[in-house]
């Protein structure tokens, strides 16, 4: 199927590696122009890559001037860069809690609101990467569960507020996704081994974890005017990991 999204510029957090490059390269495949906002520099000449530190509301609306100097357009934006802090009730700080919300849903806001104007014109779609920890919890980790959940209201907020504008608004949800942010995560464990077949049984469908090109799929489509009805959603790309009976081993 054609997802019309040849020369479509999108602009993907956290593209440089993951879920994210994924995206990117799923853009690619479809003819857009995937443009990547992350810490890391993507030396590849088919890219445009822009190193940011998304932290920073003042460097969000840099990038977001430059780029739309330079493209004259926007047609979407995946906020997707986040990490898995480990800051916790018992083990966190207010500092520390603070930072998290800024790390993982300070800049979905910043991109967004310096992206408008051009979001209007283009009649974008933005596409939020949530977590399902915001819906399950995971223990020990306030901070990214809070933004994650805080990235699942206002995908219905702007939702909302986008309607007169025709931008539509959506979320994907992965839960175990084979990533580097991914490996990072399990090696922490005694045993990262054991701890993975811990969790892959747990997954309904194949007992697998997710590849980052399956979310990507379904980003691209929610970015694509296939979706043109499609808004305030949120979608699940677990292999049933969030909701199926618990029972199903
Ligand atoms: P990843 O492999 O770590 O890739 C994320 C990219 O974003 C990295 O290049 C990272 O740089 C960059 N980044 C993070 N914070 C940034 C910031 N403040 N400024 C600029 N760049 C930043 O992560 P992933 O596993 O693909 O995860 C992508 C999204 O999916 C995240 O929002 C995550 O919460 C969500 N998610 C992932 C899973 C999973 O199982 N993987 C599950 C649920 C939700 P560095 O690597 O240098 O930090």
């Amino acid at each position: 199927m054609d997802l019309h999204l040849k020369h479509k510029v999108v602009l993907v957090s956290g593209g440089a590696r993951g879920i994210g490059r994924a995206v990117v390269d799923g853009l690619l495949e479809e003819s857009a122009v995937p443009v990547i906002l992350d810490k890391n520099y993507v030396q590849d000449a088919q890219l445009k890559s822009y190193q940011v530190d998304l932290t920073s509301a003042e460097a969000c609306r840099e990038v977001i001037t430059q780029i739309s100097n330079e493209f004259g357009i926007i047609d979407g934006i995946v906020n997707n860069a986040g990490f898995n802090d480990s800051i916790g009730l018992e083990k966190g700080t207010p500092e520390e809690f603070i930072q998290s919300l800024t790390n993982n849903i300070g800049h979905y806001y910043y991109l967004v609101h310096y992206a408008l104007p051009w979001l209007k014109k283009s009649k974008g779609s933005i596409v939020n990467i949530g977590s399902k920890t915001s819906v399950t919890g995971q223990g020990n980790t306030s901070g990214y569960v809070a933004a994650k959940g805080g990235i699942l209201a206002l995908t219905r907020e702007w939702a909302v507020e986008l309607l007169p504008y025709s931008i539509r608004v959506n979320a994907v949800i992965p839960a175990e996704v084979a990533t580097p942010l991914y490996e990072a995560w399990i090696n922490n464990f005694a045993d990262p081994k054991q701890k993975l077949q811990e969790i892959t049984r747990n997954i309904p469908l194949e007992h697998r974890l997710t590849k980052p090109e399956e979310i990507a799929a379904t980003v691209l489509f929610l970015l694509s005017d296939r979706s043109s009805h499609t808004t305030g959603q949120w979608i699940f790309v677990d292999g049933g990991y969030t909701h199926l009976d618990r029972s199903i081993r």
